[in-house]
């Protein structure tokens, strides 16, 4: 399918994405797909100007909550090249996110084309400065105005850019995380492991409740035991112990992250033992005290991966020391040196313009 362009006159100033918080810039163009169930299905493809919808009061997305969404990111090289950091995954979990909420799967390859096409028509986008990429956040809602509870038949996919500065960096403040009883962000059979706007929406009350008791953080547990870790914030949790690094297992509540597969790769190519089983924050704090954790760290598209140097439970606060020579900050080189095209890219994971 042929793809529709049509670019701006002018070109909106490029500054420094340092100058900016997280998504707060948006890039000249974006792409849109419209899907419509009695017109044949998906339209062709459009990238124009980054604009503003005209959507109805009645638009089933504001009622009922059909909204998934990605995130992922590009890469400027040395050279120059600009390169996506496995895209293909992040298309093949939107339309898991899809499958789950009722919602119609996007062509992959035509997906694929339309979104690379965006990224090169905005190239210059991609900040070059240190640790800065161009975030890339795909986006598609049930349109259809009819207020009766069902799955809209109409919708809309856009994918928007953003230039964004790090969110960590190392020898950056590491993370302080509180672990709660009384909440859960998802529930068995729930929406956990697809991103979907209300497991985000639910998560405000209790993060800024966490804020204000000074973590960054929450550590969600199980919504039935409210005994097991699961997710971090919007990252996927690791514990290192002496022999073994253990990570929450993909059980339908956490979302399967593509920076959390990739650093268990990174892990087993190091001859490392890596778990995906259960984690008891009773024994996680204990464990902690004792001396037996080596490390907590974080991983997430934004985030890439961050050290975890405190855990608050039951009204306790478990610290970790930070250790310069640890393996969150270890991966995190190995993984930032991938995507930046200073190392070699063992796995395949870089898609070049
Ligand atoms: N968990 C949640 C709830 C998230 O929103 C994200 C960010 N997409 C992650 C984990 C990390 O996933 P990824 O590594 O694919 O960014």
């Amino acid at each position: 399918m042929e793809i529709d362009v049509q670019l701006r006159a002018e070109r909106k100033e490029k500054l420094p994405a340092a100058q900016f918080g997280f998504g707060e810039k948006v890039s000249d163009h974006m792409l849109v797909m419209t899907y419509d169930a009695d017109a044949g299905g998906w339209n062709r493809p459009e990238i124009k100007p980054y604009q503003s919808f005209s959507l109805e009061p009645r638009a089933l997305v504001l009622h009922y909550g059909q909204s998934i969404f990605e995130g992922l990111k590009a890469f400027r090289r040395p050279d120059g090249h600009i390169a996506l950091f496995r895209p293909e995954q992040n298309i093949r979990r939107m339309n898991a996110s899809a499958r789950k909420m009722a919602m119609p799967e996007i062509p992959e390859a035509l997906f694929m084309d339309a979104l690379l096409k965006l990224v090169d028509i905005e190239r210059d986008w991609v900040p070059a400065e240190a640790g800065a990429s161009l975030y890339i956040r795909p986006l598609m809602f049930g349109s259809d105005a009819v207020l009766g509870v069902r799955a809209a038949s109409r919708y809309i996919l856009c994918v928007m850019l953003s230039p964004v500065p790090p969110y960590f960096v190392p020898g950056g403040k590491p993370f302080k995380l509180l672990a709660r009883e009384d909440c859960a962000r998802t529930v068995a059979g729930g929406t956990g492991d697809a991103k979907t706007a209300a497991n985000y929406g639910r998560s405000l009350v209790p993060l800024d409740a966490a804020r204000r008791e000074g973590y960054d953080n929450l550590l969600w547990l199980d919504s039935e035991q409210h005994r097991f870790v699961e997710e971090a914030g919007i990252t996927n949790v690791f514990v290192q112990y002496a022999d073994r690094v253990v990570t929450p297992p993909l059980s339908g509540r956490i979302l399967p992250g593509i920076t959390r597969d990739s650093v268990i790769r990174l892990l087993r190519d190091e001859g490392r033992t890596v778990l995906e089983q259960e984690t008891d924050i009773g024994d996680l704090v204990r464990d902690i005290d004792d001396g037996r954790v080596h490390e907590i760290f974080l991983t997430g598209t934004a985030t890439v991966v961050a050290p975890v140097d405190e855990i608050g439970f039951r009204g306790r606060r478990h610290a970790l020391q930070i250790r310069d020579d640890g393996l969150a900050l270890s991966l995190y080189r190995q993984l930032t040196q991938i995507q930046y095209g200073l190392a070699p890219d063992r796995h395949g994971w870089m898609r070049a313009l």
